[in-house]
This record gives structure tokens, sequence and C-alpha cells, in this order.
């Protein structure tokens, strides 16, 4: 990536000539390990090619493509010249910046700097620039303009009250790339500021791009706190960009206009009125452009000559794109642009020299503006992708490896369920008609929910109830009606009102509502799929394996584990959500089987074994019988293992590991402790958090965390303190965007860094504890001193709010931790192995990634060294060490983590009795052996085989 930083600027520099100053570029890149020897030759050759002199006194050398393989890295660097290099026909260069680069990605950094190309006299200051920071700043140019055209105004638009027309307003300027997708959320918390005339302003700095302003106004009328709400402006602000449209804004309505922006019937008078960039309305023509290394200085100059032939102002933009119209007569502007191949250019020109402009300037790009163009591909106008891979069903008898996600051996009938995509028309035949068609498929779902209903448990069937409620929603149906009297069809007006609806909860950003936006886009594709006549899937009648391309949450309320025998997702690792859920719920699943399994016929024989993550595809008959013997002598494994929950997990030879729970809810602590649980090894507060539609206080949390305690009738209790961040969001706390959330401000450095909030949970965990054994660990702790920090807060409350019996740990998640747990266990009173998370960062693969996942196995020998070192140091300074990743309840990782002398398992309380009675029948010095030999190994595939064979 190319962007400018002051340590690639040398001030001061001296040279004769061109040919010195591409001399100094040269050594300094070939010294900075840039290029290799030879790249001078390169400069040299693009400048006899054209000058590469940019204007404003700045030149951009870089090398052809003859020399590309001599860039070892991509990178600028900048020589400034106040004394000023010749650089041909009289242009003075004060700033040569060298370009190392393979590709078009100098267009970045053209982009970079056409901001500060736009500046009158930039060449003086340039020269004049005293230091580093300063040059920097004057490349940096001017702010960013305030964006404000017609993507950004939106009128009449069906708005139910002041938050959907500001959801509608955020999604305008996410839609114009000024925001991220946090910004609505953001929106929904700044105060509302009234302008007068029932005009409205909602303003926020965060989650924002590029300033933009959006304007909206809601279709029908509205009012918000006792007043009018007949417009409103969302303002993603940055710096002062801003000020002259606020500015005009005020006049409009100290003059009392302010009805010319919320009675307008079009975009273009809201933009006359504000000043915004209304689109001219010229003729215009599209080209795809096919430059191989896009619209950069040399094409763009050719271009920008061409344009200057003709008298009128002609203009260009990025087709579909937020970017306004640019002068193509402007060099800077044009490369501002950043076009690259395959991206669309629109030209708009006036009318006077449209018919002449025009063509001549795309028959100009056309042929390549001066360079040897490739056609692109008929139809594209993107950069060509790669074939798309065929994929084909799985024949019969074949056999898929994927992820084992949940132990157990299921068998029956294939129930794919892919999401649809449907065709329908927007404009309906006749209002009387798509009235009928509307009211036909309503009656036919409705009964179709009333037979799940009794079908099903009473929980599941509440959902279908649920579900009937929606449909019979009197303000759904007056929705779609005004849309029907419109002229659009059943299905149309139908989708556009459930979407509205769902998107309506989801902006309120309460996790009960945004799970019935699930529900109500759900029971709203039922009704669409009516309407365009097809079929809904029928639900096999037996026991069958449900084949899905990843289990949400939502599908899992949805899921009768009296129904479904088996799971299989084409995507996902062992720790996906889906995997997690699947083994919640008992159910056998394989996870990352590849997309193939999702072209299986419905109705086709599966075997799974979620032990070894292997999916037959109708298996012959003998491989079915073994593998269903094999499953009822699980079974009754199973069975044994459940009637001697409660006793103690011993192995042969005399050792004894504790078994705890790893729980997300208060509720249901009586059933994990009658699963056979001696404690809760994980309580994973943010899932309680994610439970409550707004932080807990401290009184609601202490409630909590008392229940549990209470449930557990003096066994201990090992929490783990807020862990958000990465994967695991907070709707009401909004994190700011980052590039990378899994290596950003997450687990232990999100709460250090808002200490109110982890104040107020060890304040609550400390009240509830009264005598009974509380440990409190902190996640994804990578430095001693994030520890330490963690430590002197609860050390501060604890002299407030004494207890008699804490331990405080940390989470080992993070491949540091483990290093440093010599150095940790001095200090800590215990470590818990998060085994997720530390395979995931030791492997450096994404636990949820839809390809990768399926690698990130934790009995891989580099995460079992890291387990091996922390027990090693823990058990030096006398400190227990748990494992509370999924790993632990994984039937061939017991025997290893036995063997690397763990002393606490804590898994799903469903594992718990099979846990218990594998610690029973393994020998711990047999486990040893084994452990010492798994570390030898040098794959997780190795380590599994081993297993197989001990
Ligand atoms: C882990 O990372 O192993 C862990 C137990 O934490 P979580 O799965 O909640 O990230
Ligand atoms: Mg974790």
């Amino acid at each position: 990536m190319l962007e400018l930083a002051k340590e690639q600027i040398a001030m001061g520099q001296t040279a004769a000539d061109k040919a010195e100053a591409l001399r100094l570029l040269a050594d300094r890149l070939v010294t900075d390990g840039l290029v290799a020897d030879g790249y001078l030759q390169g400069l040299q050759a693009r400048e006899a090619q054209g000058s590469t002199f940019l204007g404003q006194g700045i030149a951009i050398p870089h090398g052809t493509p003859q020399t590309r393989d001599l860039v070892y890295a991509t990178g600028v660097r900048l020589l400034q010249f106040p004394e000023g290099v010749d650089w041909g026909d009289g242009q003075m260069v004060y700033l040569a910046i060298g370009i190392a680069a393979r590709s078009d990605e100098h267009l970045r950094l053209l982009q970079l700097l056409t901001r500060a190309l736009g500046e009158t006299d930039l060449a003086e200051a340039l020269r004049r620039a005293s230091s580093a920071e300063a040059l920097l700043k004057l490349l940096q140019g001017a702010p960013q303009a305030l964006a404000l055209d017609a993507q950004l105004v939106g009128l009449n638009l069906p708005a139910e009250d002041f938050d959907e027309l500001a959801w509608r307003g955020a999604r305008l300027l996410q839609r114009a790339d000024c925001v991220d997708s946090g910004f609505a959320a953001v929106l929904q918390q700044a105060e509302p500021l009234p302008l007068g005339e029932g005009l409205w302003w909602l303003h926020s700095e965060r989650q924002v791009r590029q300033p933009g302003l959006a304007f909206v106004t809601p279709q029908q009328p509205l009012r918000y706190r006792d007043q009018p709400l007949n417009g409103l402006f969302c303002l993603a602000s940055l710096g002062a960009a801003h000020q002259a449209l606020l500015e005009r804004l005020c006049e409009v309505l100290i003059e009392g206009r302010g009805q010319t922006l919320y009675q307008a019937t079009s975009s273009r008078a809201v933009l006359e009125v504000l000043g915004g960039e209304a689109p001219p309305d010229w003729p215009c023509a599209r080209v795809v452009l096919a430059n191989p290394h896009g619209l950069h200085a040399r094409p763009a100059k050719v271009l920008a000559q061409l344009a200057k032939a003709f008298e009128g102002d002609i203009r260009v933009r990025l087709a579909d794109s937020a970017q306004p119209a640019v002068s193509v007569k402007s060099l800077s502007k044009l490369l501002s642009l950043g076009a690259r191949r395959g991206q669309v250019l629109e030209l708009l020109a006036e009318p006077a020299v449209a018919a002449d402009a025009l063509p001549a300037l795309l028959a100009a790009i056309e042929q390549g503006l001066g360079e040897e163009v490739e056609p692109l591909p008929q139809g594209t106008s993107a950069e060509p992708e790669a074939a798309p891979e065929v994929v084909q069903a799985p024949p019969a008898g074949s056999r898929i490896q994927g992820v084992g996600a949940a132990p157990g051996i299921a068998s029956g009938p294939a129930h794919v369920c892919v999401e649809r995509e449907f065709d329908y028309p927007l404009r309906g035949e006749s209002c009387t008609q798509e009235r009928q068609k509307l009211r036909d498929a309503l009656a036919v779902v409705s009964s179709e929910l009333q037979a799940l209903v009794q079908r099903s448990d009473k929980a599941i069937g509440e959902i279908f109830v649920t579900h009937q409620e929606m449909l019979a929603d009197p303000a759904l149906t007056d929705d779609v009606e005004q849309r029907l009297a419109q002229g659009e069809s059943a299905a149309a007006a139908w989708m556009a009102v459930i979407e509205a609806a769902a998107r309506q909860q989801e902006a309120l950003h309460d996790a009960l509502l945004a799970e019935r936006a699930a529900d109500l886009r759900d029971v709203g594709r039922r009704v669409l799929a009516q309407l365009c006549g097809v079929q809904a899937q029928v639900e096999p009648e037996q026991p069958y394996v449900l084949v899905m391309t990843e289990v949400g949450p939502s599908d899992v309320a949805r899921l009768d584990p009296g129904r479904v025998a088996g799971i299989v997702t084409a995507q996902g690792g062992a720790t996906a959500h889906s995997a997690i859920v699947a083994r919640a719920l008992g159910i056998p699943a394989v996870v990352g089987a590849g997309t193939a399994i999702l072209l299986l016929q419905s109705g086709t024989p599966l075997l799974l074994d979620g032990q070894r993550g292997t999916v037959s595809v109708a298996p012959p008959a003998d491989e079915l019988q073994r593998a269903l013997a094999e499953r009822d002598q699980r079974e009754q494994r199973l069975q044994a293992a459940w009637a001697s929950r409660f006793e103690p997990a011993v192995t042969r030879d005399g050792h004894a590991v504790e078994v705890f729970a790893n729980i997300g809810e208060s509720t249901g602590i009586a059933k994990v402790v009658d699963q056979g649980a001696e404690g809760v090894g994980l309580l994973r507060t943010e899932l309680i958090f994610m439970a409550h539609p707004q932080a807990p206080d401290v009184a609601t949390q202490e409630a909590e965390y008392r229940r549990v305690l209470d449930g557990l009738d003096g066994r201990p209790l090992v929490v783990r303190t807020l862990d958000v961040g990465g994967d695991k969001p907070l709707p009401y706390w909004p994190i700011a965007a980052e590039e990378n959330p899994f290596l950003g401000v997450r687990g232990v450095r999100l709460t250090l860094q808002r200490p109110h909030v982890m104040e107020d949970q060890l304040r609550a965990l400390l009240r509830a504890a009264d005598q009974r054994p509380l440990r409190i660990m902190f996640p994804m702790v990578g430095q001693v001193h994030e520890w330490r920090e963690a430590r002197a807060m609860v050390e501060r409350l604890r002299a407030e709010i004494p207890v008699a019996d804490l331990q405080l740990g940390i989470m080992v998640e993070v491949p540091s931790a483990a290093l440093l747990a010599p150095q940790l266990a001095r200090e800590v009173d215990f470590f818990s192995i998060g085994t997720n998370d530390l395979t995931q960062y030791t492997l450096a693969i994404d636990r949820g990634h839809p390809s990768l996942s399926a690698q990130a196995d934790g009995l891989h020998p580099a995460v079992l060294s890291l387990i091996d070192m922390t027990v090693r140091a823990a058990h030096a300074h006398g400190k227990w060490v748990g494992v509370c990743g999924e790993l632990a309840a994984d039937p061939q990782a017991v025997a290893v983590l036995l063997g690397l002398d763990v002393d606490e398992l804590s898994v799903a309380a469903r594992s718990i009795a099979e846990v218990k009675a594998l610690v029973r029948q393994a020998d711990h010095q047999t486990a040893r052996a084994l452990a010492r030999e798994a570390l030898q190994q040098d794959s997780a595939a190795a380590v599994r085989a081993l297993v197989e064979r001990y």
C-alpha cells in the first residue's frame, strides 16, 4: 500500500539536473531495500517515454513494466530540492517522489496527491517547507469537501417515526461511502436538534470516512417530540467541511424558506437550495477503461489535452460511485478519480459541444489514450475474474472429510436448505388482482404455520405462533395496501414492507428485536415463495440430516432436536458458532464440508460421523450397519457415563482432574449441576450483557452472578470479565471500526480503556461472592502490564468490598501469554487456556473463516506446545491450569490434555458426563507418554492419528 509518511522524506537535497536527481532517488530506493540495483535504468527509460512532471513543482519518477521485477516492496521515497531541478521544458521540480511499484499501486498515491495539487501555489510552499512534517501537511492538502449530491437526498421515504427516518439518512450516507456500517447506530445516540419548520438535524463524527450530508423527508406526516417532522438532515461530520453548507441552510431558514426543502419533489430542487452537487442534465456516455494500469498520469494527460480542444465544459465521473463528476480538462482532477482498468467512466458534456466531444473522447479512451490496451472480456465492467471452479454434487458412495464439530453418528435423508433467489415483477396486473394474490398466499402460509405449531414442541411452536401474529399485523398489511394502490405487484409490495419493518427493528439495536427482524424476513420469504409459486421445501417426516451453508443462532432456535438427526454445514470450523450450538443441543455435526455438499438432492441418504468429521453420501449397506452399531455402542457408553456423572473424574491410576461447565447465562444453573458439573469453569459474562437490552447496572449484574453462585451451592465459579470486540460485538456498546478487529481493541484491552465498565462488573462480582469461592479471570491478556492493571483494579475494590475466597487469573488465549507464562505464573493464581482463540492466533486462522477455520485444530502440536509451556510454568509456582476452549470436550483431545497435566477441563454442560467417563478410562502415565509423543508430531492430523493408535 502506498501511503505518505515523514520517514520517507529527505529534505534539502541538491541535484545539478534531472539525471542526477533520478540517480539520487534510485540510490535511496535501493538503500532502503525497495528495489534492486538497475532500477535507475527503469526511471530513466520512463522519463524518456514522457516526463513524469505532475505540476505544482512535483515529479513522480517511476519504473517501466520491464523493470517491475526489480521491485522488492511497494513504497515511495521523497526528495525535496529547494533550489529546484529543471525537469525539461522549463518545468521546475522541488519535490521528486520516487515510486517503487509493481502494478498500478501508484494510482493510490496520485489520488492522495491530487487534493494537494488543486492548491494554487503549492510549488513555492514545497520549496520553502522546512521540515518533513510541514511538507507532508502540504501534500495532504486541502480538507475533504462535503459530499452532497442527488444520491444523498431521499424524498418521501416510507418511515414510521424519527428513528426510521434517521436510519434511512444513515443508509444513504453509507451507500455513498461516507460512513461505515456502524454509523446508523452512532446516529441513534446523537441528540436531535430542531431547526424550525419541522426540519431536524442530527450529526456525528464517529464512523465517518468522508464528510457528507444526507437529507431525508418522510412519505407521511410525522411528529417528533410534539413537533412536526418534515425533514431530517443527517451529517457525517469531519472537520469544518460542512461550514459553508450550514451557513447557507441558516440563511434559508431565516428567510422562512424551509418548505422549499421538505416540499421539494426532486433532489435537484433540494440541491439547488443547499448549493449541493446537482448532476448536470447534460448528454452523457459511458465507456469501460481498458488501460492496464488505469488512468495514470500519462493517459490522463492525453485525455485532458484532447478535452481542452473543445470549448465547453466536459466532466467525468466513475459510474455508480459517490464521487462527483470532475472536469476532464484538469489533469489533477482526472487523477483524483483513481480510475482502474475495468471501471466504467461516465462522461458528461455541455449540450453545445456534446455531439462532437463525447464521441471523440470515447473513441480516444477506447483506443487507450496513447497506450496499448488489451480489450476487456465482453460484458465485463471489472477486472476479469478467474473462471469459477465448477462444483458438482458429491456422488453416491463418496466420503467427504469435514471437521467433526459435535460427536455422534447420525444417518438420514439430506434436507438441503439453501436460500433461494426469487424473480418477481415489480409492477402488478391490477390492484384488485394483486390484493387477491396476496390474500391467498397469506392464507396458505398461515395454515402451514398452524400445522407447524401443532407438530412442534412448546418452545419451537411459540416461534411459529409469533410468525402467525406477524402475518396478521395490520400495520404491515396497511403499508402493503398503500403500495398495491400505487401499482406495485403483490410480491414487490410485500417484500418492500417486510424489509423496511425488519430494518426498523434492527435499527433499534436490541438483541431481541434483531431476532424479530430475522423472524420477519423468515416469514416474509415464506409468503414470497408462495406468491412466486415456489413450493416450500417439505421437512422430511423421519429424522433427517440438515445441510446448510452455515447454521446461525437464529436457525438453531428453529431446530427440533427430535427431528434433526445431524447437521452438515458447508462452511465453518470446530469453534464456529454452528459447532458450539450443535454441541449444546447434542446433535452430531460436521462443519466445513465444502460447498459441493449444498448441491446434494434433498432426500439423498447421508451418514455422518461427528467425531471423525466425515460425511458419507448414500453409503453402502455394510458401512451404514457398522456405523449404526458403533452409534449404539456409543449410546450405551453415554448412558453409562450419564449414570456416573456425579462421580469424580479420576484416572485408572488415581490422578484426578476437575470437570467444570462453560455457561453463558445465569438461569439453568441447577440443570448444569444436575449434569455433573463440579463448578463453573467459564462464565462468559458478555453473553449475560447481550441478554440485556442495555448495559446492566451493578445491581442487575450482582443479581445475575448471585444466582449462579447460589445454584452452585459452594462449588467454585470462574468468571471471565467482559470479553467484547473481535467476533463478540455488543449492540449497545459501539466500538470504533477497525481494519482488523481481531487484532484490535478487544477483551481486556477494551475494558481497561473503559474502566468504569470493568469497575461496575468487578463490584457486582465481589458483592455477589459472600463467602463462596469466586475466581475472576481476564480475557485476551497479551501483556504483563494488562494483567497488573486489571489486578490492581480488583485489589482496590477488594479493600472496599471484602471477599473471603477469591482467586485472580488470566485466560491464556494469545500466544504471548503462553510464552510469558513463567513470568505471569509468579503473579496469577491460575491460568485458564482458551484454546479457541489460542488456536486462532497461533495458526493465524480466523476461527470463523468460511474455508480456513476447518484447519484451526487445537490438537495442532504448536498449540499443544503452548499449553505445555503454560502448565509447566504454572506448576513450577504451585498454580493450577484449566482448559475452557472447545478442545476440552473433544474426545480425542481429553487424553492429550490429561497427559499435559492440565488440572481442570471446562466444557459445555452436555459433555460433562462423557468427559468424566473418558478420564476414568484413561491411565495418567500412558496419557503423559501420549502427550510427549504428540508434541513431536508435525500436524494436527498426525496428532489425531496418533491418538487413534493409542
Ligand atoms: C476461547 O477462546 O477458547 C474461549 C474459551 O473463549 P471464547 O470462545 O468465548 O472466545
Ligand atoms: Mg476467547
